[in-house]
């Protein structure tokens, strides 16, 4: 068995030997002058992955969603979002300090509401009122389990969004994860969205880079913020090579994740003192509960990393184990036998 697995996040993933041999031998140029083929190649195959015709490589995904924000809304405009979006908690406060936006989270079921939803706050445009200028929707849902918008879901959020005059926003961290779990393609999902973005640096296990796609007046906009915020960078082809490399090796092995968090799941639901619904695990990521009144979730992930499992506390009594490249069917029975040592045994 592995001494240590780390279920904490699939940031955690460390770029593979041959995904480094790519960075190592990426042909490179000045990003910030457009002369780096290595990211003018990743940002054209990323436009067409998903259906938009521009695309920009930034270093993260927080600053898609950020810089997306910022182009789309004016400062007092109102953002509609579901309640755990990324936005909200993950963001330092972005929303607020860089687009100087209001969010206005609802109460969706695991991250995704419903039309009717939706609709109840969607207002007519009143002066005194802020703005309602963005739909903004997180496929998969992080805080909502790994949860996949259905495609028919998000095609009737985004008509009630546009037919309201509202521009519509896809946080795709984790976009190729629905993709592979559902078949549906990735322009197919973000086809009623104006921009949409994929991560590289979870799942697919590169060591950074996003890539933010929308169309060519909404990627020239966001490119001026990019230069603004400092986010272009020189000979970042060294990236982007990984990224590449990521999209060719990465994407379908993906369900090897996804089959590794239901069988994570389904030994969790054997384990008294925990609960789980193993149906609710769609993707890659894990959340249950510790129904043991003795327990609490700090209490148990201190433990687990004492036998070398780590996972995060995500709530008094909540934990999230995340699966990705770095752990496999070993790492799994690993951290079962760890956490049946220390919650049943
Ligand atoms: C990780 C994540 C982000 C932010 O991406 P970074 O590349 O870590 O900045 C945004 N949204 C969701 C849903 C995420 O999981």
């Amino acid at each position: 068995m592995p001494d240590f697995v780390d279920f904490f996040s699939d940031t955690k993933t460390r770029p593979t030997a041959a995904m480094r041999a790519a960075m190592a031998n990426a042909e490179v140029g000045d990003e910030r002058a457009d002369e780096d083929p290595s990211v003018n190649r990743l940002v054209a195959r990323c436009a067409e992955l998903l259906g938009k015709p521009a695309a920009l490589f930034l270093p993260s995904g927080t600053m898609c969603n950020e810089i997306a924000l910022a182009v789309h809304c004016r400062p007092g405009d109102e953002v509609i979002c579901d309640r755990t979006s990324h936005l909200i908690g993950f963001e330092g406060g972005g929303p607020a300090a860089l687009a100087g936006v209001m969010l206005n989270p609802l109460a969706g079921e695991r991250g995704r509401f419903s039309v009717a939803q939706l609709g109840a706050v969607l207002r007519p445009d009143r002066l005194y009122a802020p703005r309602q200028r963005l739909l903004e929707v997180e496929q998969t849902a992080n805080l909502g389990g790994g949860a996949i918008w259905p495609l028919a879901q998000l095609t009737e959020v985004a008509a009630a969004a546009h037919a309201h005059g509202l521009v519509t926003h896809m946080d795709g961290a984790r976009l190729l994860n629905a993709v592979v779990a559902t078949g549906i393609a990735a322009a197919e999902f973000a086809r009623d969205y104006d921009s949409v973005w994929i991560d590289f640096s979870k799942g697919l296990g590169a060591p950074g880079g996003a890539v933010l796609a929308g169309s060519g007046e909404f990627i020239r906009e966001a490119t001026r913020l990019k230069l603004r915020w400092g986010g272009a960078m020189r000979q970042s082809g060294i990236i982007a090579a990984a990224c590449d490399y990521a999209l060719d090796h990465h994407v379908t092995r993906l369900a090897d994740d996804h089959a590794n968090a239901a069988a994570l799941a389904q030994g969790i639901a054997q384990i008294d003192g925990l609960a789980i619904d193993p149906s609710s695990v769609e993707t890659n990521l894990v959340y249950f509960d510790i129904t043991r009144a003795d327990l609490t979730a700090a209490q148990l992930c201190a433990r687990l990393q004492q036998q070398g499992v780590r996972m995060g506390e995500m709530g008094p009594r909540t934990v999230r184990a995340v699966t990705h490249l770095d752990v496999d069917g070993a790492a799994v029975r690993k951290a079962l036998a760890a956490l049946r040592d220390l919650v049943a045994g």
